[in-house]
């Protein structure tokens, strides 16, 4: 009876195996593979499955993000996700429609549902919980926080800002406001006219932990990667490199001119900034054969970050053309996480009250010392004040030479 209950409350509470098949199916087209070991009858000469279980922080991002669903409990009213299903045909249709807006889709969605269903008179579900599962589904296929008209979804985990999707936008317009592009950064037009070599010593991770002062810190946000939170004195770095590395798979063959509707329709993000990511990872955070990529080698060991992130070579997936060193994505926080490291911030409370009672202490000595001087030249001169007047009291009292 409890599990019945339970099952209404969080209906995405579990995920099995054939979901998180049907997962990948609805993410990247994979096909329905009769061997599922990429070999046997039937089966492609590319089979991807066999690269499913490299997936597993995306598969436990996922089980994470869809157990947290919570649909409205209005009597009479069914779920917006009935079950994992449903999730994946809103993920098929936003990937189908990607320049529809969000509300159009929605009702789209929702009304064919209520249509084909037998629902037994179930009503439609509460435009409220539509929203979150739309805004779910966005997530799962982009990992950027995303928050509708519906403000209870804007509560989200500590540091994560959500993105809003307002119901008149599309998914591509979406993504385009999530991640607005920059001037190119060139790495080697970075201040202090350092060659490009050193910039990417400056930035690796051995110089950020040692010089910078700073922690490295996972994140499964993919807007996230490379904040930087000069207060608590941490970078958030990307570990979601094994889906990075399916959605530059994905969207090989697309030419350098598509669109995002076209990239979202095989691949779900702009390569450019899968591309971004992982370069930034590979080349500058964590370079192979070098201190840093040890400092990786021990977090990964320590199941700080994922094990994947030991092989972020992406030369099997890069067009020839797509050439390390060009950042657009990330061209702004590579700078700001440069200026943290040439010129900290003050780390920790204390630094921080002592920087700012320094100033305060430079005054209040100042005046004291002249307190201080101003109460010496007071006595001193009450000093010779009673002197001056025993001198005159003495001279009167006993005048030299006097009668
Ligand atoms: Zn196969």
């Amino acid at each position: 009876m409890a599990s019945q209950s339970d099952a209404k409350s969080y209906p995405l509470e579990t995920t099995t195996e054939a979901e998180l098949r049907a997962l990948s199916q609805a993410l990247w087209r994979w096909h329905e593979c009769p061997a599922a070991r990429g070999s046997g009858p039937g089966c492609e000469a590319a089979c991807p499955w066999p690269r499913h279980p490299r997936l597993a922080q995306f598969h436990a991002l996922y089980r994470q993000l869809a157990a947290s669903y919570v649909p409205d409990m209005d009597y009479g009213r069914s779920p917006a996700l009935r079950h994992h299903g449903d999730l994946f045909d809103i993920i098929k249709s936003l990937k189908a429609q990607p320049d529809v807006s969000r509300t159009q889709l929605m009702s789209q969605y929702f009304d064919t549902r209520q249509a084909a269903n037998d629902s037994g008179g179930e009503e439609m579900p509460t435009p409220e919980d539509q929203e979150r599962a739309f805004s779910l589904a966005a997530r799962v296929m982009t990992t950027v926080a995303c928050s509708g008209e519906d403000a209870a979804s804007a509560v989200l985990e500590l540091g994560t800002e959500p993105v809003p999707w307002r119901g008149e936008t599309s998914i591509s317009q979406f993504l385009l406001a999530a991640f607005p592009l920059a001037n190119t950064l060139s790495l080697a037009s970075l201040p202090g006219s350092r060659r490009n070599q050193d910039v990417r010593l400056f930035l690796s991770a051995e110089t950020i932990t040692k010089i910078g002062h700073l922690r490295l810190q996972p994140t499964d946000d993919i807007r996230s990667h490379l904040n930087l939170d000069s207060k608590s004195k941490a970078v958030q770095i990307y570990q979601q490199t094994a889906l990075l590395k399916e959605h530059l798979r994905a969207t090989e063959h697309l030419a350098d001119t598509a669109t995002i509707a076209e990239t979202i329709q095989v691949g779900n993000i702009p390569r450019q900034l899968a591309l971004e990511v992982l370069d930034s990872l590979n080349s500058i955070l964590f370079p192979p054969m070098t201190k840093s990529h040890g400092i990786l080698r021990a977090l990964v060991s320590k199941g700080v970050f994922d094990r994947d992130m030991l092989q972020l070579e992406s030369r099997d997936v890069r067009h020839r053309h797509e050439v390390e060193g060009e950042y657009r994505y990330l061209a702004s926080k590579l700078r700001d996480l440069y200026d943290e490291v040439e010129n900290p911030t003050p780390r920790g409370r204390f630094e921080r009250w002592f920087e700012r009672r320094i100033a305060q202490r430079y005054f209040m000595m100042a005046t004291f010392g002249g307190l201080v001087v101003a109460i010496i030249l007071g006595i001193l001169g009450l000093a010779v004040g009673i002197f001056q007047a025993w001198v005159a009291y003495q001279q009167w009292k006993f005048p030299v030479g006097g009668s």
